[in-house]
């Protein structure tokens, strides 16, 4: 902490002009204190309090004073005396002679419903017992195990069993924990679950699913995961609890942040603050598109790089969060991940998609792209390169899969030119690499398989699914599993679900007890990565002197781990092998014995037999795994 403390100090030294608004509305029991960052040349700024947090009249108006600042803004303020606690407030700024719309600002930190008016909250309200005493779970990158999931999709079925479905609260109940634990991921990652624009806080009755890339709030939870959306403190509280109850196991929280583009740019925030202040535009004047949203944001000013550092320390600060995942961060510049890098503790896990969705306003080599992650050390990206084509029983996969299995750093046994995309190594270190086979976009594993492999049943199924989740869990890199997968999720094909209904994004909870090798296989493979460094070495120097590959056959990847000298491994020689091929296949090992922990669909590190070294033999499409 102290470090930290240390690092925001010279930080606020070396950027000596850039007045940050962290604090547009600061309340206390005898006067609250308001104020607004404009541009330079904004003609006035009025305050307005509200009773409600949505229509109603105006109880009070107040023209806030302005103040020009070194770096040329003007900061406006007005202090209200009395006791506003409950009340709602909104900003509106006057630029030529043009009032633009109300806002609440662009660091409201409690709203009203829907997110128009701020909120005046007293945030020691929102704490729940014993927050104080909340502390982030103290968990290295290379033994972290991520868990992507959406509120709605987790808890909405009845089959969850839940009773806040839906909400923030469901992830506090114990059946939701205990399932967490069972599988064995210590870190869940949270679909955006600050306040977004689409679903209609409300109407929830009206059952609207959307996975929220449409940012309104960026420092305020969503109000449709809350049991109260009007009730401005309720959301605050329950997000909270949720953080409380997951730390409290020892799971850490990864918020997903979508500073790449906002909902719209007439209705943003930023826009109704300091007009094209935060978004590119093209050499025409056209507002630039790279999140292939309608905008993108500028995060090389000062101004959105400086609103970006601020907003992901709130979110350490006040909701104790252990970690990001930047939507697109290919359309933020490196400069701007790194100084989040440095700003943020160094055991808060920061990782992102390393391609934007169209052309930036921006040189692409100075952009957060995946094959610029050497310049962004502590800085961890997906790898899109072991999708599962090799699963399908397709030759030339197998320099992609091994690339993943090393964590895409340089290794002499990969050789790049085979790899899918990326034709070199992207990584210095291995947890520079976000391991997976689905996430939420896109099709889940079961749908992938179902549309690579026309007519496969189910055994086929089950059995590609493991062998894909083996590839996972045993790279080095940072394993990522789409919530779901455990179950054997279905999304009925549908690829882009972001607005889908519940039929298509809910978890079937029930698929546990119809699929029970799934859930064993997957909880046995988790349990065996935490118990065994060699599979989460952490470093790149490591992985090179102790994981070497046999040699490939069509559809084999085979490698071995030496355990000696590796810190707390206790196994000696390791070897994995994962092979696609609709047939067995035959390798070569120094003899043995060695004692089996995966096998034809099952991972247990007790009662799989030996086998003697020498020609061993691996069943079709399965992993075998064997150790001394
Ligand atoms: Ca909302």
């Amino acid at each position: 902490m102290r470090k930290s403390v240390i690092l925001s100090l010279l930080l606020a030294l070396i950027i000596p002009f850039m007045a940050m608004a962290r604090d547009e509305m600061k309340y206390t029991p005898q006067g609250t204190h308001f104020e607004l960052l404009t541009l330079g040349n904004a003609k006035a700024v009025k305050l307005r309090l509200y009773d409600a947090g949505i229509a109603g009249k105006v109880i009070k108006t107040v023209n806030l004073k302005s103040a020009k600042q070194a770096d040329g803004y003007l900061l406006w303020s007005a202090d209200v005396k009395g006791d506003l606690k409950g009340k709602f407030y909104t900003f509106s700024v006057k630029y030529g002679g043009k009032w633009l719309a109300e806002t609440p600002g662009v660091w409201a930190k409690a709203v009203g419903v829907n997110g128009r008016r701020g909120a005046i909250v007293d945030m020691r309200d929102t704490d729940p017992g014993d927050w104080e005493r909340d502390r982030r779970p103290h968990i290295a990158p290379n033994d972290l195990v991520i868990y992507e999931m959406h509120h709605r999709d987790f808890s909405i079925d009845a089959s969850s069993g839940l009773e806040h479905k839906g909400k923030f609260l469901a992830l506090t109940e114990p059946p939701a924990i205990e399932h967490l634990l069972q599988l064995g991921v210590n870190a869940v990652h949270i679909l955006p679950s600050f306040d977004y624009a689409s679903v209609d806080e409300s109407h929830l009755e009206l059952n609207k699913y959307n996975w929220g890339y449409d940012p309104l709030n960026y420092n305020v939870p969503e109000g449709g995961y809350s049991t109260d959306p009007a009730n401005p403190n309720a959301r605050i509280r329950e997000f909270k609890e949720m953080v409380q109850a997951l730390h409290r196991v020892g799971i850490k929280v990864v918020l997903d942040v979508v500073y790449n583009h906002t909902f719209n740019i007439e209705g943003s925030n930023f826009q109704l603050t300091m007009p094209d202040e935060f978004f590119r535009k093209n050499a025409d004047g056209t507002y630039s598109n790279g999140s292939g949203c309608g905008n993108e944001t500028a995060s090389e000013r000062e101004v959105m790089r400086q609103y970006m550092i601020e907003s992901v320390k709130y979110w350490v600060d006040e909701y104790h969060i252990d970690g990001f995942r930047f939507d697109l961060m290919g359309v933020h510049d490196i400069e701007t991940m790194n100084a989040i890098r440095q700003a943020l503790p160094k055991d808060i896990f920061i990782y992102g998609e390393g391609w934007s969705a169209g052309s930036c306003a921006y040189p692409n080599e100075k952009l957060g792209m995946k094959a610029h992650m050497k310049q962004m050390p502590g800085i961890a990206a997906f790898s899109d390169d072991t999708k599962p084509a090799f699963l399908a029983g397709l030759p030339g996969y197998e320099e992609s899969i091994k690339m993943g299995i090393v964590g895409a750093i340089s290794h002499p046994q990969v050789d790049y030119s085979k790899v899918n995309y990326s034709k070199e190594p992207w990584c210095l270190q291995p947890t520079q690499m976000i391991s997976y086979v689905s996430c939420h976009d896109d099709m889940c594993l079961v749908d992938r398989l179902k549309a690579s492999i026309p007519g496969i049943t189910t055994d086929e199924l089950i059995r590609l699914d493991l062998l894909a989740q083996t590839a996972v869990l045993t790279s080095q890199g940072v394993p990522f599993i789409l919530s779901g997968e455990e179950m054997l999720r279905t999304k009925q094909g549908v690829h882009n679900s972001y607005e889908s209904p519940d039929e298509i994004n809910h978890l079937d909870w029930n698929g546990i007890e119809r699929h029970p090798q799934v859930m064993a296989y997957y909880q046995g493979l988790i349990a065996m990565r935490h118990r065994h460094p060699a599979f989460h070495m952490g470093l790149a120097d490591l992985v090179r002197q102790h994981l070497s590959f046999l040699p490939t056959q069509k559809c084999v990847v085979a490698f071995h781990i030496d355990g000696r000298g590796i810190k707390r491994e206790s196994w000696n020689d390791i070897y994995v092998v994962l092979n696609a091929n609709k047939k067995a296949v035959t390798i070569d090992v120094p003899q043995g014995p060695y004692a089996v922990v995966c096998r034809s669909g099952v991972c247990s590190e007790r009662g799989l037999g030996s086998v003697q070294g020498g020609k061993v033999t691996v069943p079709a499409q399965s992993a075998l795994i064997f150790h001394n």
